[in-house]
């Protein structure tokens, strides 16, 4: 059963100057009990589109366009006040950053029973005794939900965020870059944790990441998100392990945790002006394959033959061609 389906979605920010259209026709869905991963570099528009599905966008952001479908319910028709009431029952977010935006005047154990509360009509013991079994849940000693944000590491109180997200049992779990800034085992620790609660409250995942590896070891399927447009989505298996688009080729080069043995490289160049709607395909300055035809028009993503696998290209006819071109080392 799909539990969100995302559909030609528009966003874009008013700016003093030109608009930026930070969010350009992206569609995925994602299935019930599914690990979904939205993977791109830095501003391609990976929390916007979270932003956008949750009614949180900043003042300055709308939806243009599109749908957004969540158990059924096309939200896109509410105003941001009633979508976030509806979602905030079903979908449990962790922003960007969350950690940082804790309280400090305030223990973290009332500020996950105040989130409660907003929520639920219960009473402040049984709100606290389920802050304790949050933390439990979450590997916290129970016995510290009276300290504050400033007394954990950064691993804990990140941990303490998705104890919050999870306060009232959610269909669907939201994380944005919810390892980053964490060190590598603790970063580990947090992805293990997130996927047992996944598993246990049988619920979806949304695992919003720059990191690929982090896509790899955790999600069924993945879209990859460049300058608002989806270059590549479908199974793990597909995408990263057959890359068809040459931005996914050249993302995947620069993770060295797929390719262990091989030196991570950056892809050369700068993300693209945002300030128009793409003409040319958005990859097009910075991709080593890029003919006149990807100058005039940006690619549709079309299915490909294998199953669950789709791609955005003019040359996506080559793309095994390519796959060994991009592999060979420059010389
Ligand atoms: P990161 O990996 O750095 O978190 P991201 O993929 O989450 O990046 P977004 O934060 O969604 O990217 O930003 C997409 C684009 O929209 C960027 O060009 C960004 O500068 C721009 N943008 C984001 N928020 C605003 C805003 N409030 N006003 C204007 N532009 C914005
Ligand atoms: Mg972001």
């Amino acid at each position: 059963m799909t539990l969100l389906n995302v559909e030609d979605l528009k966003v874009t920010y008013a700016t003093d100057d030109e608009p930026v259209h930070a969010v350009n026709d992206v569609s995925f869905s994602i299935d019930e009990g599914v690990n979904y991963g939205l993977a791109g570099e830095s501003g391609s528009g990976k929390s916007t589109v979270a932003e956008a599905l949750l009614g949180l966008l900043p003042n300055n952001g709308a939806v243009e366009s599109g749908t957004i479908e969540f158990d059924g319910t096309d939200l896109t028709s509410l105003s941001d006040a009633e979508r976030r009431d509806i979602l905030w029952e079903d979908i449990a977010y962790i922003p960007q950053s969350a950690m940082d935006s804790l309280d400090p005047v305030m223990t973290t154990g009332d500020q996950i029973a105040q989130a409660i509360h907003t929520h639920r009509n219960v009473t402040e013991t049984k709100a606290y005794d389920r802050v304790r079994e949050l933390f439990e849940i979450v590997g916290l000693d129970p016995d510290r939900i009276d300290d504050y944000p400033h007394e954990f590491s950064g691993g804990m109180r990140q941990r303490v965020t998705i104890a919050m997200a999870l306060a009232l049992e959610p269909d669907l779990i939201i994380a944005d870059e919810p390892t980053t800034g964490l060190d590598v085992i603790v970063q580990d620790k947090i992805i293990d944790k997130i996927l047992e609660i996944q598993e246990r409250m049988d619920s979806s995942l949304l695992l919003i990441t720059h990191e690929i590896g982090v896509i790899a070891e955790t999600c069924d399927e993945l879209s990859i998100l460049y300058g608002g447009k989806v270059m590549e989505q479908g199974s793990v298996d597909n995408v990263l392990v057959n890359p068809t688009n040459p931005y996914t080729m050249g993302l995947k080069n620069s993770f060295p945790e797929i390719d262990e043995d091989e030196d991570p490289v950056a892809i050369p160049g700068s993300p693209p002006n945002l300030n128009r709607e793409p003409t040319a395909c958005v990859f097009e300055d910075r991709c080593p394959f890029a003919t006149d035809e990807c100058g005039e028009s940006h690619p549709e993503l079309v299915d490909l033959p294998n199953r669950n696998h789709r791609s955005a290209c003019h040359r996506v006819k080559e793309a095994a061609q390519l796959r060994r071109d991009a592999d060979e080392p420059e010389t």
